[in-house]
């Protein structure tokens, strides 16, 4: 699933359409530098049933493509994928 957004700007320049956000789960550990990076709210540390801290997606359509959750990670366990 991807974010959405408008493909043509107010100077007619194409910009980002889409994004593809996914996050390797062997590298995170959980840190949440992600989360507090990133301005919509997309991501979120979560404790699992068996009290394990996760690092979740929960709003994928929210993401704007800034990077700033990749710039933020040290484990380099995020990647983000724009599309035009
Ligand atoms: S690219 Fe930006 S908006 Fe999307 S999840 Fe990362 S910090 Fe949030
Ligand atoms: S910044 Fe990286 S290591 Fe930390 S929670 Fe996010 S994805 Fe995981």
């Amino acid at each position: 699933m991807t974010g959405l957004h408008t493909n043509i700007n107010k100077y007619n320049v194409p910009v980002i359409r889409s994004v593809s956000i996914s996050i390797n789960s062997s590298k995170c550990n959980a840190c949440g530098a992600c989360a507090k990076a990133c301005p919509s709210n997309v991501l979120a540390i979560k404790t699992t049933p068996l009290g394990e801290q996760k690092i979740s997606i929960e709003k994928r359509t929210a993401c704007l493509g800034c990077l700033r959750c990749m710039t933020a990670c040290r484990n380099n366990a995020i990647e983000i994928t724009r599309h035009l």
